[in-house]
């Protein structure tokens, strides 16, 4: 079934956060919109929200004043839900609970035509529960919109047991004519974004707990090398510790207590505590003006090293270490079937394997390692973290600081955390992303979609973890599972027949 057409009406029940915004939206495509809302000055309010938000755009220019009165003239609010009987399409933006969403379908069903599409924009309920007692469940479809609508382009589109596939097409192709990016999901916990972004906090939470840096050393980390907009943890300030964990929780009892999605002691602490982020003044960040900002810890400056050894395939380090073209430093070549740097005699140097530096050097005798984290550009990071065997002393692992100084890179030392920050993240958001796919929830391409237009993800975790290599991903993987022991780290079977079959997920 196509797009609906810009003179079909658009019903929107519930006018708050996200209502309102949806509203906004298929105004702005040129729909009629009905906006009901339970509170009877709840849907005037929103309107009036809207137009003070359109009339910052008039005064920056982006819209004219003639436009944004023809916009807001199309909303409707409305007191009664009979006043939706001219819908083709209405969208649900009411409380997240199970049972008021079913009346609110039921009303609507009442009033509306038989070619009516219902659509619902819960973030953690069943498409399927939702639709299951009404009279015509397959015109019931979710549609997931990210908050602020206006601005975030993701439309998740979740399909229930008994969604019409018409009644799918027709609400994707809108979806694209509102200019937004609709990727299709099964109905399962968390949809995709929900789901695979869990390890995006888990890991750094998990990094705090077991003490490996400082916060804000982590969100630097996260931010300047693994390119993400913002740090994991200010990130969970900001959406509130209590809404984060809630999250959690959901997904992990949705699950029935799948260990890859155990809530974190250190969240719930902060919860338990009331530090809920920036709407109670602190959480893992204090927000006060006479606080302040914390910095990450940087390295102070080393000496370089005087000898640079590269290791096997030098390709990897070549385009690295090519600003050292003319310097004083000497770099030799030795041929092997390993690749790492040997820096000075005194270390040796590569990207984590997801063991730590210490038992990687107990595992190869030889000289101590000192790992790199991943990067999203090596070349290009300004920063990068490194951590050191406990067989290292300081003055070995100080001409790695100094080599990657005068690479023009900070250096963040962490505690010697296994798979590091950034690639254990990035692994295990590839890790459940591939597993969202096994499962028949969505398309690779939906997934990393999904992540980089619904949470704003630099790279798409599965386009990720093929330029990283799906082997050394299921390696880093692995090897986390061997240190802890724990289910947590489960490769994927789709990530492990990917590497198998010497193919790739995308
Ligand atoms: P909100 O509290 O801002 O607004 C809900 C509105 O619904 C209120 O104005 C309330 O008066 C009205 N309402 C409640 N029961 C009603 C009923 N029976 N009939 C008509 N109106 C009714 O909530 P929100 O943040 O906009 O969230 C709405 C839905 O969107 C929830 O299902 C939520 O899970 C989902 N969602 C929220 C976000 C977000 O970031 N806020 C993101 C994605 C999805």
């Amino acid at each position: 079934m196509p797009a609906l057409t810009p003179e079909q009406v658009i019903g929107v029940v519930g006018a708050g956060t996200m209502g309102g915004g949806v509203a906004q939206i298929a105004a702005a495509s040129g729909h009629p919109v009905r906006l009901f809302d339970l509170r009877e000055d709840a849907a005037g309010s929103a309107i009036s929200r809207i137009d003070t938000a359109l009339a910052r755009l008039v005064v920056k220019g982006r819209m004219s004043q003639a436009q944004r009165i023809a916009l807001t003239s199309r909303i409707q609010p409305c007191n009664d839900v009979a006043q939706l009987g001219d819908c083709a399409l209405v969208i649900e933006a009411v409380a997240e609970e199970l049972a008021v969403k079913r009346a609110v379908f039921s009303d609507l069903e009442q009033v509306t035509g038989p070619d009516a599409i219902l659509a619902s924009n819960t973030s953690s309920l069943s498409i399927t529960a939702i639709a299951a007692e009404l009279k015509r469940p397959e015109r019931l479809v979710g549609m997931h919109f990210f908050n602020p609508v206006p601005l975030m382009n993701l439309v998740e589109v979740i399909t229930g047991l008994r969604t019409d596939e018409g009644v799918i097409d027709s609400v994707f192709a809108t979806a694209t004519a509102w200019g937004k990016h609709p990727v299709r999901a099964r109905s399962t916990p968390g949809f995709i974004v929900n789901r695979v972004a869990r390890p995006f906090y888990a890991e750094a939470l998990r990094a705090i707990q077991e003490q490996a840096t400082d916060v804000a050393t982590l969100d630097a980390i996260m931010r300047d090398c693994g390119g993400f907009r913002m740090g994991p943890l200010e990130l969970t300030d900001l959406i509130g510790q209590d809404v984060n964990f809630a999250v959690t929780c959901a997904v992990f009892n949705a699950f029935y207590q799948d260990p890859r999605f155990t809530p974190s002691l250190v969240q719930q602490e902060l919860v338990l505590g009331g530090l809920l982020g920036r709407k109670s003044g602190r959480g893992f960040y204090q927000y006060s003006e006479q606080v302040d900002p914390i910095e990450p810890r940087t390295a102070a400056p080393a000496a370089p090293p005087q000898r640079i050894t590269m290791v096997g395939d030098p390709r990897p380090f070549q385009a690295l270490l090519d600003p050292l073209a003319g310097e004083t430093i000497e770099i030799r070549h030795q041929d092997s079937q390993k690749q790492f740097l040997e820096i000075d005699e005194r270390v040796r140097l590569a990207v984590t394997d997801g063991r730590s530096a210490t038992q990687r050097t107990a595992d190869e005798p030889g000289l101590p390692w000192v790992v790199l984290d991943l990067a999203l550009d090596l070349d290009a990071t300004p920063r990068i973290a490194i951590a050191a065997a406990d067989q290292a002393s300081e003055a070995d692992t100080a001409p790695v600081i100094g080599l990657l100084q005068r690479l023009g890179k900070a250096v963040s030392v962490i505690d010697d955390l296994p798979g590091m920050i950034v690639m254990r993240t990035v692994c295990m958001l590839a890790n459940e992303g591939a597993d969202a796919v096994n499962q028949g929830v969505c398309s690779a391409a939906a997934v990393d979609l999904a992540m980089q237009k619904g949470v704003n993800y630099p790279r798409g975790p599965l386009a990720w973890a093929q330029s990283i290599g799906l082997g050394s991903v299921v390696q880093v993987l692995d090897n986390l599972a061997g240190t802890y022991g724990e289910d947590r780290y489960r490769v994927s079977p789709l990530l492990r027949r990917a590497v198998a079959a010497g193919g790739n997920l995308l």
